[in-house]
């Protein structure tokens, strides 16, 4: 009996302790040489290969690895670099590497986006400006590592180009196939070295295909897939698709290649394969566990769903795998041991969930008699968790439905209030709501939270913090004053601390962008408000000063998205708990006497389901959860939010549908294309555009500044729009934080005196 194989698509990068990200960030800071950064993370590298090999995983992932991201990983290997930084000669190869992801001095960095439906973040490749020719052979040399070091026969993973040129900018949609003719022979020389030195399978990244593709796209990705069959025959080439069930299902299945891999945990993949079937010269590799979730997989079920494909496909021609990559969730729940246990039995993490990969691919090889004890565990370990307390159904659900979700008067009568009670200038100027978490912030938390010093003590250090910062602001001169957020790690996870329903784990880290890892709260239970969150910090802050500060908070949308969920019971159902949860939190603030709430939804457009005919569906929950939250406040509290991206346009109308007052948005990264939104559709409430790029230390010009808010003010009508950077500062350090927020503000200055003057001339 041939056995069946497991693969996996991508490791986690950071390592089980974020050594990664701390080596990186040492390496930034100039604590740190190139050769013990590149020491450092081979051996995280290393780490997680033998973890893999050691479960037994038979495809293993090599070149996954990244040192900021993948998509820059690409465009870097094929020379795919911007003019502003190839004229930057004095930097080594990695020191450009690093330029294009954060900027430096005389380069603003290359625009970040969302990766598909995740909060991973990739650089957009810009493939105006150079010629693309093979720099490097990146997989080819992570495959020789591990073969020599650990004598593993990786699977080398690429990009693919399809997908890859799709994520680029800089070219016209009938340009599309010219660059597919510029980078085929590339990818061919790539693949050509992998195949002399030995390589078996390479896996190619194709999650576009998951996307709706053009009939051009499809002509397209035929010509790549046949002339790679063509060109480098005898390499199993594995076109890989994720995150949901692909479009143009015949097409991509028939291409000629060795295998296919699709995500059977998200999407209709089996309605698919049922109805078309699968073609009978290729093997399918079938995401069963979830690459996006933590929850640990009832391998009862699971392993159903597994003999369903095979019936289908053959069992010999079944390959088990994760849903995606695993870059998606945190390394491993060994180190969680504060979790109360019936919580803990029932999840995995990346570790874990190659465990179950591989139960299942033997499970499949050697019948389900032999892996009965791994199921029984699995079913018995979840069924502990749903018989909880902390499950138990009660009537919340009912509850939720009766809140009203309109505010008292429309936008136009109640902006008008809030003009009378806020008294600011035009053009007001303001933040995000972060201000720089400086390493002292943080020693001071880890200290706190380490039991060194009292709650009392942490607590005067915070105050103190916003203090100082209270006023910086005034000297500064910003119009809204923000309190800092200095007592929060994180936007998602200091909120999840609070509610019930929620638990933070210690380690269960994954990255976000860069160096930048985030720690999702996981939902395992009904949420609840249980006492105010932001209320105390706001009103100190408050009291400090006569000009406005806006309290702050995390959004329902967001929080759901950027949590882990419980998934056994709807996520709507769960996002209106949440905003019920920050009804009862905003309410506290206003009777606190804020008369400004932001509440941030950044993760509202990665949350849009990768099909347009789940969109509405989605729209409408998230802006009934949004409403929710913030429609029991007064007429006159002027409610914000905050969105970090640029495209905007699919999402246009239910932005406005969430009926805030003002909104702030990023744009300095997309350079004013998002302003082509506004040309098209009307919008009638406040906007801040962003004026500056917070995600690089780069210190803007006031010129640089004026220009970005002129550009915008030719769209956007004068008296709706308002001054602030991108997004919020909590990366950025002290000095070039003040520095660019001066220039700011000179700048609203120096516009406002100019308008003043076309007025009264
Ligand atoms: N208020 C948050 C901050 O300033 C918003 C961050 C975000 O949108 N990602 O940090
Ligand atoms: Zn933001």
């Amino acid at each position: 009996m041939a056995k069946v194989w497991s693969s996996n698509l991508g490791y986690p990068r950071i390592g089980e302790q974020r050594e990664w990200k701390k080596a990186l960030e040492q390496f930034w800071n100039g604590k740190m040489t190139e050769e013990e950064l590149l020491q450092q993370t081979k051996a995280v590298r290393l780490e997680g290969l033998k973890k893999q090999k050691e479960r037994g995983i038979d495809l293993i992932p090599v070149g996954d690895f990244s040192l900021y991201d993948q998509v820059l990983d690409t465009s870097v290997m094929f020379g795919v670099i911007p003019k502003r930084f190839q004229a930057l000669d004095s930097l080594t190869a990695l020191e450009t590497y690093f330029a294009i992801a954060r900027g430096v001095q005389d380069a603003v960095a290359s625009e970040m986006t969302k990766w598909f439906n995740t909060n991973y973040h990739y650089i957009v490749p810009e493939f105006h400006e150079s010629r693309p020719s093979l720099v490097e052979n990146r997989p080819l040399v992570f495959y020789k590592e591990a073969k020599n070091e650990l004598g593993i026969e990786g699977k080398p993973v690429i990009l693919g180009p399809i997908t890859f040129i799709k994520l680029g900018k800089g070219y016209e949609e009938e340009e599309f196939p010219q660059l597919v003719e510029e980078f085929l022979p590339l990818y061919i020389e790539v693949l050509q070295e992998l195949k002399e030195a030995g390589v078996k399978w390479v896996q190619l990244d194709e999650p576009s295909f998951s996307t709706a593709l053009s009939e051009a796209d499809i002509v397209q990705a035929k010509k790549v897939y046949e002339t790679i069959a063509a060109e480098v025959p005898g390499i199993n080439i594995m076109i890989q698709t994720y995150f949901e069930s692909i479009s143009s299902y015949k097409d991509i299945v028939n291409l000629p290649v060795a295998a296919i891999g699709l995500d059977f945990v998200h999407g209709d993949s089996l309605e698919l394969l049922r109805c078309h079937g699968f073609p009978k010269n290729k093997f399918l590799a079938a995401g069963i566990i979830d690459g996006r979730n933590i929850w640990r997989r009832d391998l009862n079920d699971a392993f159903g769903l597994l003999e369903t494909i095979a019936q289908i496909v053959g069992k010999d021609r079944i390959i088990v795998q994760p849903s995606s990559s695993l870059l998606h969730v945190p390394v491993t729940t060994k180190r969680e041991d504060t979790l109360d246990p019936v919580v803990k039995g029932a999840l995995a993490f990346a570790d874990e969930k190659l465990d179950e990969v591989a139960i299942l691919a033997k499970g499949l090889s050697s019948g389900k008699g032999s892996i009965k004890a791994e199921i029984a565990d699995s079913v018995k370990a979840i069924a502990a968790l749903n018989e909880s307390k902390h499950r138990k159904q009660t009537a919340v659900q009912a509850v939720i439905a009766e809140l009203n979700v309109e505010r008292k008067l429309p936008f136009d009568e109640r902006i008008v209030l809030q003009k009378e009670k806020l008294q600011l200038p035009v053009l007001p100027t303001t933040t995000i709501g972060s201000l720089p978490q400086t390493a002292e912030v943080r020693k001071q938390r880890l200290k706190w939270r380490k039991g060194e010093i009292t709650d009392q003590e942490y607590e005067q250090y915070i105050k103190d913090e916003m203090k100082k910062w209270i006023a910086i602001q005034e000297h500064i001169g910003l119009d809204v004053l923000v309190h800092g957020e200095f007592e929060r790690t994180d936007m998602v996870e200091y909120f999840g601390e609070k509610l019930n329903g929620f638990f933070v784990t210690k380690f269960g880290w994954v990255q976000s962008y860069g160096s930048r890892c985030v720690k999702p709260p996981i939902i395992f239970g009904n949420v609840s408000f249980e006492q105010p969150i932001t209320v105390k910090e706001s009103v100190y802050a408050q009291s400090l000063t006569k000009k406005k500060v806006k309290g702050m908070l995390t959004g329902p949308v967001t929080i759901l998205n950027w949590s882990f969920v419980r998934d056994d019971i709807s996520r709507f159902d769960v996002l209106d708990q949440i905003a019920a949860a920050l009804r009862s939190e905003i309410e506290a603030l206003e009777e606190n006497g804020i008369a400004i709430i932001q509440v941030d939804e950044p993760a509202l457009r990665e949350g849009l389901p990768l099909k347009e005919n789940k969109w509405k569906e989605y729209l409408d929950r998230a802006v009934r959860a949004f409403r929710i939250a913030t429609a029991s406040v007064e007429n006159s509290t002027q409610i914000h939010t905050h969105m970090c991206y640029s495209d905007f346009e699919d999402i246009f109308d239910a932005i406005s549908a969430l009926d805030a007052d003002v909104i702030s948005i990023e744009t300095s990264r997309s350079h004013g294309e998002l302003i082509s939104a506004f040309e098209k559709n009307t919008y009638n409430q406040e906007i801040g555009l962003g004026v500056y790029d917070i995600h690089s230390p780069r210190v803007p010009d006031i010129e640089e500044i004026k220009e970005n808010v002129n550009r915008a003010l030719k769209i956007i009508p004068f008296k709706q729009f308002w001054i602030n950077p991108d997004c919020g500062l909590k990366t950025r350090q002290e000095p070039e934080t003040i520095a660019a927020l001066k220039n700011m503000v000179q700048a609203a200055k120096e516009i406002r005196q100019a308008q003043l003057a076309a007025q009264t001339n």
